[in-house]
């Protein structure tokens, strides 16, 4: 077998949530893939394998509710890989057996390379395609043929119109992170990417919630599919420490140079809603002599990968980025989330705040909130069901006091706690929150969104201003 030209990241300790009563081996996963386990230094299966994986591997389709961090990738592909390889056929040019759709290019990225980890000792091929990059490798790939392929939805049905790739062979379909293709605008692709499919096959539907326009789009995929689901709470959203900033929109750099200088260790992933900003944070962060990168639409392929990698190794420890850009983003490490703008749609928060307490760790996040964001700010409460802790006596306090609330909740006085909220009430179920031939190129790529290079980096038409 030759490796995959992605690197596999450093396995780190499994902090996942585990099951402690089954075992890898009790789910009669096959020795290749125990072995690829052990070097990963996975003791065992988290809940959403050990419900998933006996399904999936007597051929039954899927729904799985599950948002990223559960582990879920190892739970569709650790079955496909031993379904694709007790049954070995030679690869079939431009006819791959396995298709993941993901939403993004780093999640696609972050799949591929679970594939290549978990399949290391196969004789089994994969592949991921995703728009943005040139599809010159990506075809000459699907040429020589790939047993799997993983795939953002725009990118696949370029090259399914193209002819590049038939799916009149797969075996197996996953659809991961359901929800958020549709709210990425991806339903039409979607669509048509599923007539394409045999209608032999077995099918997987992954979303970390299940509202009617999920059910319904499930209903055209599975067949009388097993159902599994892992409470989200407690897998991310509870574990985080949620705090709130009242600030002035003039002080929020100099807030946020404070608050980072306050957490002198781990990751910092900082948010902001315009691409124009996280430049000039950038930059603001320098004069203070805090080093960031940037991550955005605007910013090429190379420069993403640069900044990403820069972050993950931890060379720079503070990386500022738009929701869309940093979308799927696994990093490990990441302590401290800071919502520098509150986001529009609160349901981002969720997913910003989801950055951290990865895996099972804690986590922190800090959001700034000033005169102009009130309204974001109720809906984002609304939506978790409690306000957030509101940090008081900071360098950099709004000016105005009416802007205060929670006047009686009990904080500290320049530092950053306040009394635990976790007595509270819980995050909502409304919360949602990446011998084996690696022939994909592509694969060593993580980026940003998963359009292919027809489209504007975010919303169908018009210009992005993430
Ligand atoms: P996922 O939800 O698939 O994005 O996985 C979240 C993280 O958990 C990834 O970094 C995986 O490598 C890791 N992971 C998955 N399964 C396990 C396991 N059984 N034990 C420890 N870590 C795991």
């Amino acid at each position: 077998m030759t490796t995959n030209s992605t690197p596999i990241p450093a396995s780190h300790p499994a902090t996942i949530p585990v099951t402690g009563t089954t075992t890898f081996s009790s789910l009669a996963l096959a020795e290749p893939l125990l072995r690829a386990l052990g070097e990963k230094n996975y003791t065992e299966p988290s809940p959403i394998q050990a419900q998933a994986i006996p399904y999936l591997l007597q051929g039954r389709d899927l729904i799985g509710v599950a948002q990223t961090g559960t582990g879920k990738t190892a739970a569709f592909a650790l079955p496909i890989l031993q379904r694709l390889s007790a049954n070995p056929t030679p690869v079939t040019p431009r006819r791959p057996r396995a298709l993941i759709l993901a939403p993004t290019r780093e999640l696609a990225a972050q799949i591929a390379q679970s594939f290549g980890a978990y399949g290391q000792f196969l004789k089994l091929s994969y592949s991921v395609v995703f728009g943005g990059v040139s599809a010159s490798p990506q075809i000459r790939t699907l040429q020589r043929g790939v047993d799997i392929l993983i795939a953002t939805p725009g990118r696949l049905q370029d090259l399914e119109r193209q002819k590049h790739v038939f799916l009149d062979k797969v075996e197996i379909f996953v659809l991961d992170e359901a929800d958020r293709m549709l709210d990425l605008g991806f339903v039409h692709e979607i669509k048509r990417i599923i007539t394409k499919l045999p209608p032999h096959r077995q099918s997987l539907l992954f979303s970390a919630t299940m509202p009617l326009a999920i059910q319904e789009l499930a209903s055209t995929i599975v067949r009388n599919p097993a159902r599994v689901e892992v409470t989200p709470v407690s897998s991310t959203a509870e574990r985080i420490d949620q705090h709130l900033c009242f600030v002035d929109k003039m002080n929020k750099s100099k807030l946020l140079a404070h608050t980072i200088n306050q957490h002198p260790t781990g990751l910092v992933l900082v948010f902001v809603r315009m691409k124009h900003m996280a430049n000039k944070i950038v930059e603001q962060l320098a004069k203070d002599g805090i080093l960031a990168d940037a991550i955005h639409g605007n910013k090429s392929q190379g420069a993403r990968e640069r900044a990403l990698e820069n972050f993950r190794s931890g060379r720079r420890r503070v990386l500022v980025a738009t929701d869309i850009a940093a979308r799927g983003i696994d990093v490990k490490g990441i302590t401290l989330v800071i919502n520098h703008d509150l986001p529009e749609e609160p349901e981002s928060y969720v997913h910003r705040i989801g950055r951290t307490a990865r895996a099972g760790l804690e986590g922190k996040a800090i959001a700034f909130c000033d005169s102009t964001e009130r309204n974001l700010l109720r809906s984002i409460e609304r939506l978790i069901r409690r306000p957030i802790p509101v940090l008081k006596g900071h360098p950099h306090e709004a000016s105005t006091t009416a802007l205060h609330r929670h006047e009686n909740e009990p904080s500290q006085v320049g530092g950053h706690r306040t009394q635990s909220h976790r007595s509270g009430p819980r995050l909502g179920s409304g919360i949602r929150s990446g011998s084996f031939v690696g022939t994909g190129r592509s694969g060593s790529r993580p980026a940003g969104e998963g359009h292919s290079n027809a489209r504007p980096a975010f919303g169908r038409g018009g210009r992005s201003r993430y």
